[in-house]
């Protein structure tokens, strides 16, 4: 008997072969980790890329009859996901690191940090900073990170020269820097900032009052309203410690959040970092009010800040995303350690060992982070039409064998020496666990000529 003969779509017969759609690239991988929608790992899938974006994930077995591309590469051992969102840094303090260790936040801050600063931080500091720390980032597969310093367009600078992608904080801070002597400075020296920038592919502007305690309520009001008018988030460290709101209460009879409600801050522009000290009704309200917290574990255990109430805050409803921190506050940049430890904590300060399971963790540090910059449109997950910003990490070797459960490993054991390739926007800025925009001997002198001038005036 003959077989009948399979019916073919004349449009996709090209002299007898079938019409393959053209791509720049396509990753295939042991398992592709989407993260949003949350439909776990997907094994033997690849993510096909054109310019900056993603344009589809499939079956590699499928693909081969979908496609061709420019570049196609092979992850045997890998899962690709979404390339970290580091939401809260102070990326040139790298150059700070292991300065001053094993201290409560105050005398860290007003003994040593700012001290430092107000001697050494200038636009050279910044930019040799912020790369030194954007090469950590990009090597333990973050990027995008949300920053706040002085001198945010060298921060810019930086990042575009490296490839990361970059949310550059407006500084604003009740005493005088190299970078604006008051208020009303450091306003306009910020918003020059988003004008010169906002149509960058790579960097984009978000307010960052430094906390409730050095802003004045005239500065944070007018901060409030110039962020609707240009459509910004405010980056702000909020409640970091119990002394901080005890503080409050004794200067001026309020809580910080109180003050800030009442002060128009309160809004899904607000990221607020830290938020170790909150009542049941302040959870409340910035549960109603959309607001996003920033989490920042390994900082806030490392200065005995307080606990931040993770798996409250989720139950809430509460967008939440992570972040390091400062590499003077850490001393890392290192989103999988900092997963990790928001991971374990999460169990031990809810007594819980069902709370803030792995999945959500890695969510945090992806989708969260994206969300909390309003651009969840265009990063946090590996998703069509979202920017091909993608971390491949080696899963492969006996430290991880037998692999039942990838997106548990990543988060309960991955370390950052098994990121092995980076795309931001489809550039591949990490190539085998090289940078390839950053050239990392150079790296290592300049940040030591920088120990040898902060040490000069210790
Ligand atoms: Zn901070």
């Amino acid at each position: 008997m003959r077989a009948s003969p399979r019916t073919l779509n004349p449009s996709k017969i090209v002299g007898g072969a079938p019409e393959l759609k053209h791509v720049d690239q396509i990753l295939h991988a042991r398992w592709v980790i989407p993260v949003e929608p949350d439909v776990g790992a997907l094994a033997h899938h690849c993510v096909a890329i054109t310019g900056d974006r993603i344009v589809d994930i499939l079956l590699s077995a499928n693909a081969r009859d979908t496609y061709t591309a420019n570049i196609e590469l092979e992850f045997t051992n890998h899962a690709l996901i979404p390339g970290f969102i580091n939401c809260h840094t102070h990326a040139a303090m790298t150059l700070f690191r292991g300065l001053a260790d094993d201290l409560p936040l105050q005398s860290w801050l007003e003994d040593y940090i700012w001290p430092t600063e107000a001697r050494c931080v200038d636009r050279a500091f910044v930019y040799d900073g912020t790369i030194l720390a954007v090469a950590e980032m990009l090597r333990g597969g973050t990027t995008c990170f949300n920053d706040m310093y002085f001198f945010p367009d060298e921060a810019a600078a930086a990042a575009i020269e490296a490839g990361i992608r970059a949310v550059v904080g407006m500084i604003v801070i009740g005493h005088p820097s190299a970078w604006a002597n008051n208020a009303r400075e450091y306003l306009h020296n910020g918003q020059r900032v988003h004008d010169r920038y906002r149509f960058h592919p790579l960097v984009q502007t978000a307010f960052a009052p430094h906390a409730p305690y050095t802003v004045d309520d005239e500065t944070l009001t007018r901060i409030a309203m110039i962020a609707e008018e240009l459509d910004v988030p405010i980056h702000m460290h909020i409640h970091e410690t119990e002394r901080e709101v005890n503080a409050a209460i004794a200067d001026n009879g309020r809580r910080p959040l109180s003050r800030l409600a009442d002060l128009g801050l309160l809004s899904h522009r607000l990221m607020a970092v830290h938020m170790t000290a909150l009542t049941a009704d302040e959870i409340n309200r910035i549960a109603t009010a959309g607001v996003s917290v920033i989490h920042c574990p390994e900082s806030n255990l490392k200065l005995a800040s307080g606990f931040c109430p993770l798996a409250t805050l989720l139950d809430a409803g509460i967008n939440v995303a992570l972040g390091t921190d400062g590499a003077a506050s850490n001393n890392d940049l290192d989103m999988l350690g900092e997963m990790r430890t928001a991971a374990l904590l999460a169990k031990g300060v809810a007594n819980d060992a069902c709370a803030a399971p792995a999945a959500q963790i890695l969510r945090l540090a992806t989708y969260g982070g994206a969300k909390a910059l309003g651009m969840e449109n265009d990063l946090g997950s590996l998703s069509t039409g979202k920017f091909a910003d993608i971390t491949a990490i080696d899963l492969g070797g006996f430290r991880a064998a037998p692999m039942y459960n990838p997106i548990a490993q990543i988060v309960y054991a991955g370390h950052r020496d098994q990121v092995t390739n980076v795309w931001v926007g489809g550039r591949r800025v990490v190539a085998d666990r090289q940078l390839t925009n950053i050239d990392e001997d150079e790296l290592n002198r300049t940040a030591e000529g920088w120990r040898d001038r902060i040490s000069q005036h210790q």
